[in-house]
């Protein structure tokens, strides 16, 4: 079966849509995302506007402000000053920055209920409590599609373990009562480890690495990779060769992609709650 994300993306548009209605109605607000990009990568680029786009479809207003240059601590006194504003309710640092600037260092002075992007050493730490207040919306996204589609099986194992994608998403499982294998480049005979399991996360950043050597015919696949081709995009797994043989799989794009867009708003929902509650 094909996992497709835009089902999924579409009914979480449509019950963010209608929170961030009631609270506008509410509260007679009007709330704010704020992203910061440093320099120009260009496929960064393309992830803010589409930001702004959806942010656009759900009545949230979504800044870009953008920097050519600017140095770590110069741009960590900007965190700082924008975190402090009560009209701005969430904040993203566009990945990558620029190389000599420490992505962690600028984050973490972000307050966790404005950190839309999960990246926080606190909103990590609140997710190893059990706590998903805010959550790595990538994560987030993988969790999203295996219980829109009811995917079966609860042996899971994800072949990344960075903070964006596998340690988070470890955590998320583990919640659901997965038992989990975290794999990576490290890992012994990685074939014989996606075999004997479920579910197979792959966000290794290497078109097409995933063949049909790493599954059976009862395997789910998700697909988090994102490789770009000139204007192509493809995924981790080699879906023309997995598509006819795995039990299920998502597309690249529209999988994992735009669930994450969308999860993001999820968080930033979560976030603008706790701070209409608990923040004066
Ligand atoms: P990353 O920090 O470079 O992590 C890559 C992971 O893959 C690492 O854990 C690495 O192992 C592992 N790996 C690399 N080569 C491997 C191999 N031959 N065998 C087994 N494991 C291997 O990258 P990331 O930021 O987590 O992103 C990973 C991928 O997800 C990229 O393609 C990125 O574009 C994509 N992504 C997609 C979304 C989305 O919304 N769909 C969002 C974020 C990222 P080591 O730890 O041992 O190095």
């Amino acid at each position: 079966m094909l996992l497709d994300g835009k089902n999924v993306a579409k009914e979480k548009m449509s019950g963010i849509k209608s929170e961030i209605d009631t609270i506008k109605d509410r509260y007679k607000i009007n709330p704010v995302l704020r992203l910061l990009q440093v320099g120009n990568d260009s496929a960064s680029t393309i992830y803010a506007n589409s930001k702004i786009k959806r942010g656009r479809k759900l009545g949230i207003d979504v800044e870009l402000e953008k920097f050519d240059t600017i140095n770590q601590s110069a741009f960590v006194d900007h965190v700082k000053s924008i975190n402090a504003r009560n009209d701005i309710n969430g904040i993203m640092i566009e990945s990558p920055l620029p190389e000599g600037m420490n992505f962690y260092d600028a984050v973490n002075n972000i307050s966790f209920y404005k950190d839309s992007d999960g990246m926080t050493a606190y909103n990590q730490g609140n997710l190893a409590m059990k706590n998903e207040m805010i959550a790595p919306a990538t994560a987030r996204a993988v969790v999203d599609i295996l219980e829109y589609y009811k995917v079966e099986g609860k042996n899971a194992c994800i072949i990344n373990r960075s903070p964006v994608v596998g340690r988070p998403l470890a955590m998320l499982l583990l919640n659901r009562d997965y038992t989990v294998t975290v794999c990576h480049s490290k890992t012994s005979d990685l074939r014989a480890v996606c075999r004997e399991n479920d579910v197979i996360i792959v966000a290794v950043g290497i078109s097409g690495f995933l063949d049909s050597s790493y599954v059976t015919e009862e395997s789910s696949v998700i697909d988090v990779g994102i490789n770009y081709s000139g204007e192509k995009i493809y995924g981790d797994a080699d879906f023309p060769s997995l598509e006819g043989t795995v039990k299920n799989i998502t597309p690249v794009p529209g999988g994992v992609g735009i669930v994450t867009a969308t999860d993001i708003f999820e968080n930033f929902l979560n976030g603008l709650k706790y701070q209409l509650k608990n923040i004066k």
